[in-house]
């Protein structure tokens, strides 16, 4: 019976090997592996997976295409609801969501969804084709979409199919957004899966210009009183970091997990060809236990640093992909669970020298349904470190806020938006974490998708 085979496992890169480079640390399945992993699914009458799916990708339809050794017909499927396979496929939190729903996970363990979701956007890429993708002929209209994230590249690519002329503004001088300068090479491949899925977008047509900064080169009403745009999308997400605002913070040696991870990944401070400066210390203390806490221990790690993890709540509430913990601790991280940061030591010369924290317990459920941790009274205690990195969190930049005439937002900075993506002012739309805050990939392509119909209706009224 198909459900008596046990999950296929994955082949990965030797965690004490891997702890020492920034290469692909899972690698994924070939085709035998992932064929038989596919013919593990039960195909279920009701398939609780594709409900769990924030994007409702036909699950079980593509894993059957799959499973008869159709791998094109598999792609065509998840295509219909993902622009982003191959990354989804690496970085969502499959385990609740659809994995975490499927119901060969009762007894034994869930159909790899997100390994063979992977394997087939992976095919899909080396195998596109040269051909002019499948469009519709121009229909006169514009559209400017900011920010190159997620968001942005699925508004962009579905608003380019409909016959609308698409241009990209991108602050950075790179395009993919967090995919591109926060998510580390380790877990996403910048050249070999982001580059191409930015590609994919560029084929379609859509013009992308990097180094403009909306709210400062151009804002929202040049874009369409001067430029012509008939309609705005924002996408530009969530890069404010947070701090905790305690005593040394200032310190020489603290760092927000976005400024060390894209002096890393976008800046390649990593690659002794660049000359980016990074200051990974001897021992680095991280602050935080979502991904971004994980990609910024590990990138420590690897840069030769012993590197800490202190979260002030237990293991079970950690935030982050179960496999990122799980591979963080295989690469020898060290979590110091319950723990939480009271102020930041520095020495004569202003540089980091270690942390003060106190131990925590937890108490009773908050608004987020997780126990709050409270303080343990006197339980203050010192780590040694050179390094901390803040990994607490982040906001919208409140630049196109302050820029933009008639754009609400509410008390976290975030845009206010409609399901589909209206905002307060009309024709500009928004989309992803400029929308919810710091969310997931999957969420932000959904928003972007979501609001390119919201566009075409708006510009196409019956
Ligand atoms: P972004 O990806 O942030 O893209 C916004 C873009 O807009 C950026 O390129 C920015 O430069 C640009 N921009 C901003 N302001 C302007 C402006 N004024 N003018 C022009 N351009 C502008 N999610 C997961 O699902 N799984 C994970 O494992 C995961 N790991 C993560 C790890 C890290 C380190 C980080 C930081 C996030 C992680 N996330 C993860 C979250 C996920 O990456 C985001 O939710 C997602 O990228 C949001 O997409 P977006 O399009 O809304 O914004």
């Amino acid at each position: 019976m198909a459900n008596r085979i046990p999950r296929t496992p994955v082949r990965e890169q030797d965690p004490a090997r891997r702890a020492t480079n920034f290469e692909e640390v899972c690698l994924g399945y070939n085709q035998e592996e992932a064929l038989l992993e596919a013919s593990r699914c039960l195909n279920c009458k009701i398939p609780k997976c594709q409900g769990k799916c924030p994007v409702h990708i036909d699950i079980p339809g593509f894993i059957a295409s799959l499973a008869t050794g159709d791998i094109a017909g598999a792609a065509k499927v998840i295509h219909k609801d993902s622009s982003l396979p191959s990354v989804c496929g690496r970085v969502c939190p499959q385990e609740s969501q659809c994995e975490g729903a499927c119901v060969l996970g009762i007894k034994s363990e869930p159909v790899a969804i997100g390994k063979l979701e992977r394997f087939v956007g992976d095919w899909a890429i080396e195998h596109a084709s040269d051909d002019a993708p499948d469009k519709a002929p121009s229909n006169g209209r514009k559209v400017a979409v900011v920010g190159s994230g997620p968001s942005g590249l699925a508004c962009a690519a579905d608003l380019a199919k409909l016959g609308y002329e698409v241009k990209i503004f991108e602050a950075l001088h790179k395009v993919g957004g967090v995919l591109e300068y926060g998510i580390p090479e380790f877990r996403l491949p910048k050249e070999r899966i982001v580059a191409k899925e930015v590609e994919a977008v560029k084929k379609l047509g859509v013009e992308i210009e990097t180094d403009v900064i909306i709210g400062r080169t151009m804002t929202i009403d040049d874009l369409m009183d001067r430029e012509g745009f008939d309609a705005v999308f924002i996408g530009s997400g969530a890069g404010l970091p947070r701090f905790m605002n305690i005593q040394g913070e200032n310190l020489n040696g603290v760092f927000s997990a976005n400024e060390f991870l894209t002096r890393t990944n976008l800046m390649h401070a990593y690659d002794d060809d660049y000359d980016t400066p990074i200051f990974a210390g001897k021992r680095a203390v991280i602050v935080g236990g979502g991904n971004v806490a994980m990609d910024a221990v590990r990138t420590a790690k690897r840069l030769g640093a012993d590197a800490i993890i202190v979260y002030r709540r237990s293991e079970a509430e950690l935030p982050a992909r179960v496999e990122e913990v799980h591979h963080a601790k295989q690469e020898g991280i060290e979590f110091k669970m319950l723990t939480n940061p009271v102020a930041i030591l520095g020495d004569d010369k202003g540089w980091v020298c270690g942390i003060e924290c106190v131990e925590m317990e937890l108490g009773e459920p908050d608004e987020s349904g997780r126990r709050s941790p409270v303080v343990k009274e006197g339980s203050n205690f010192r780590i040694d470190c050179d390094v901390v990195i803040m990994a607490l969190g982040t906001s919208p930049n409140p630049l196109i806020k302050h820029t933009t005439k008639g754009l609400e937002t509410n008390r976290r900075g975030c845009i206010v938006a409609s399901e589909d993506g209206a905002t307060t002012r009309p024709g500009v739309f928004a989309g992803g974490d400029a929308v919810t805050g710091a969310a997931t990939v999957i969420l932000a392509m959904g928003a972007g998708r979501k609001a390119a119909a919201a566009i075409h209706s708006y510009l196409t009224p019956s």
